[in-house]
Order: C-alpha cells, then structure tokens, then sequence
C-alpha cells in the first residue's frame, strides 16, 4: 500500500519546530509544539504498519521528514530521529499493544545505546541483564539518552542473558523503578532534546519486554536501526547545514557597506565561499539519495552508500555552517542570526553514532575488503 502524502502534515510540523527554535536553543527547553504537531498528525506513527493503525511510511518518509524538521529546529528534528529508530523495531519486534500505542501518538521512543563503557562502541553493550525467575534484572550507565526525561520508553541495549552474542534488546519504561536520570545534560549544540545519561540499578522487566531473541541485538541494530538512523541522522545534518547557508545567502544579498551602497555579495572571496557551501550540500544530497534509493532497493553497495551518506553529511554540516559563520561576520557571532545555532548544532549531530572516525574506519574496512566487526 502506497503510504501517505506527508507534504502538509512535513509543513506544519516544521511551522511549529521553527516557532519555538530559539527558545528551545536558548533554554535547552523540549521541543514541545514540534512534538505535539507530529502527535496531532499521527505521524508519530510513521513507521508502524496500517494494520496496526500507523501510517506504514518508508525509510525514506521519515528522512525527508527528519531533515525539514531539522531546518527549522535540530533539537526536534533529532527527538523524531530517535523516536522513529527506536519504532522501527517495535514495528519489526513489538508486541501489538505497543505498536497499536505509538501508531495513536501515545508513546514517544527513543534509543538508550550508548554506554560510558563501550562508548562508540555502541553494538557492543557492557550493561546486563540476568534471569530473576520469569523476569529479567537490567543494570546499565547509558552515557546519551536523548528524550531521556520525556520519552515514554527507551528501546535498550544489553548484554545477552544466555547467548554469546553480542546484545539483546529491550523495550523499557521510563518510569520504571530502579531507573534514574542523574542529572540534566548542559549541551553545546542539539539543546532541546533531553539528551541525559541514565542509570539503571535493578530494574526488573517481564520476558514480553525482550525484542527479538536474547543475543539477537546486533543484527536488530545492523538490520533495522543502522540504516534508518544513519539516513535521518545524514538528513538531519543536511538541514542544518541548509538553514545556515539559506541564512548567509539571505545576509549577503542585504548587508551592505555605506561607504559605496555595496553589499557583501559584491565580495568575490564571499560568493566563492558560498559557491563552495552550495556545492558541498548539493554532493552531500545527492549522495544521501542514492544511499536512500540504494537502501530502498536492496541493491548490493547500499550499506556502504548509507555509511558514506553519514559521514558526507556531517562533514558537509560541520563546513557549511562554518563558513556560514565567516561570511556573516560578526552577526553571525552574535545571536542575531540563527547561524551559529546550526554551526553547534552541526557539531552533536557529527558526534553521534557511528562518529565520523568510526564510520571512515567503517568505510576504509569495506573498500579494502575486511569486515566492518573483528
Ligand atoms: C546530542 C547527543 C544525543 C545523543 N543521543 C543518543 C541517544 O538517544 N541514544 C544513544 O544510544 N546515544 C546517543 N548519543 C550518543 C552518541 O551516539 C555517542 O556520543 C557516540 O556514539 C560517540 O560515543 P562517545 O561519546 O562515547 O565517544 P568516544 O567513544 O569517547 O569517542 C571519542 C573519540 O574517539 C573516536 N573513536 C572512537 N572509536 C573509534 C574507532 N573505532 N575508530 C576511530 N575513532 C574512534 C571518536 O570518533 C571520537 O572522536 C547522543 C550523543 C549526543 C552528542
């Protein structure tokens, strides 16, 4: 089934993420309008299958979704890429009333990966999980947990209970008791979306929490979550990439010297910078299509196309809205414009998993023939 035209519901939810952008940046404050938006609309419900009541939208549905959300607020942009991740597998993984629940907008998700141990090393999980009877006991310290205070349910990576693989999934509540958020994250960049470690001291889940087998975690993550995220999280880099560059293209055609009535498009080092930025962010988003189109297909390159995407991208991101930053000068410095919001924005964005290192190591293993884990 064709899934649905997501143009105007893409158009209202942006509205909302950019009229609450600076406020949300500037009082590290959730994302609220943006998410309350998505709800309204049940696109919270983008990836869950029709036949549990979501909109049953594509990979390629949510990137684009992603990344105009991203434009207009990277903050709520970034709370949507973790919620559709992390409903990407209870969509393949979850139990009905779970996927019935976030198709109706009732449960934001997100991803709680991340360690203080295994750090970049995010398929590796040292946190564990033991039988207690029929339950399962979760100790972990997650390092990022974006939506970590407001989201309803993390999806949770551990140690396998039995099996010699490498992790287990879980879907966890977040108020559920033995968890804890040791304190609010002061962050550069990304400052709405609640990213915050959190700890887990004897939490004790039922068996119907497991995702997928016990031990079958790094295949999820590899099958499901990787591609997906790396394609959002690309996209997301890409709007924040544009917002700072329509920025600087919008200031440059206005801002003019008194002395001879110029202005700073008359510059040719300024154009040739921006002629630089443009074309950056045209290869960067031709090549997150073809990774999107190589996902979408199943043809043989696309994990190394949606590997390369993401790093393009957030390299893409890290020097446009650098150069953004130098063509607007000192305004850009200032808050007058949103500039130098996409410029720190752009740096959390490069920084989640894979990292860039990472994911170049990654890339340098497929291109040589070696494999990416071992
Ligand atoms: C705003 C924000 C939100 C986040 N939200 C989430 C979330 O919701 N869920 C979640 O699970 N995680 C989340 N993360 C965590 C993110 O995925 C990690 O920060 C990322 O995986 C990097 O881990 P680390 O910070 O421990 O870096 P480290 O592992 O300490 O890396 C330090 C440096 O070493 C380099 N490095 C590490 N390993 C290698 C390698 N093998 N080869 C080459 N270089 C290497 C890295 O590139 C980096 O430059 C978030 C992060 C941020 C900043």
């Amino acid at each position: 089934m064709m899934s649905r035209d997501l143009s105007s519901d893409a158009t209202d939810i942006q509205a909302a993420a950019a009229g609450e952008a600076t406020r949300v940046d500037r009082e590290a404050l959730f994302p609220e309008a943006a998410l309350a938006a998505a709800r309204d609309r049940g696109v919270l419900g983008l990836l869950i299958g029709t036949e549990h009541g979501g909109l049953g939208g594509t990979p390629q549905d949510a990137m684009r979704l992603v990344g105009g959300v991203s434009q207009a607020c990277a903050s709520a942009g970034m709370v949507l890429c973790m919620h559709f991740a992390a409903s990407a597998v209870i969509a393949a993984h979850g139990d009905d009333g779970t996927r019935h629940a976030v198709a109706r907008g009732e449960r934001l998700l997100t991803l709680a990966f991340s360690e203080s141990g295994s750090r970049s090393h995010f398929w590796a999980p040292l946190s564990t999980a033991r039988a207690q009877g029929a339950d399962f006991v979760l100790d972990a310290d997650k390092s990022f947990v974006t939506g970590a205070r407001r989201a309803d349910a993390y999806v949770w990576s551990s140690r396998p209970v039995a099996s010699q693989d490498m992790s287990t999934l879980w879907l966890v509540p977040r108020d559920a008791p033995g968890l804890s958020v040791p304190g609010p994250f002061d962050g550069l960049g990304l400052r709405g979306n609640d990213s915050a470690p959190v700890r887990a001291r004897n939490v004790v889940v039922p068996a119907s929490a497991r995702l997928g087998a016990d031990g079958a975690g790094f295949d999820i993550m590899m099958g499901v979550v990787l591609p997906l995220f790396q394609l959002m999280n690309a996209a997301a880099s890409l709007g924040i990439a544009r917002a700072a560059h329509e920025g600087a293209l919008s200031h440059v055609a206005t801002a003019g010297f008194g002395t001879d009535g110029s202005r700073l498009r008359d510059l040719p080092t300024i154009r040739a910078s921006l002629a630089r930025a443009q074309i950056a962010l045209d290869a960067g988003a031709a090549l997150l299509a073809d990774a999107a189109d190589a996902a979408a297909n199943g043809r043989p390159d696309a994990m190394l196309r949606v590997l390369q995407s993401k790093a393009s991208a957030s390299q893409v991101a890290l020097d446009v809205t650098a150069t953004a930053m130098r063509v607007c000068g000192g305004v850009a410095f200032r808050k007058d414009l949103p500039v130098e919001r996409a410029f720190r924005d752009a740096q959390a964005a490069s920084v989640m998993g894979p990292t860039t290192d990472v994911l170049h190591d990654f890339v340098g293993k497929a291109i040589t023939g070696l494999p990416l884990f071992g």
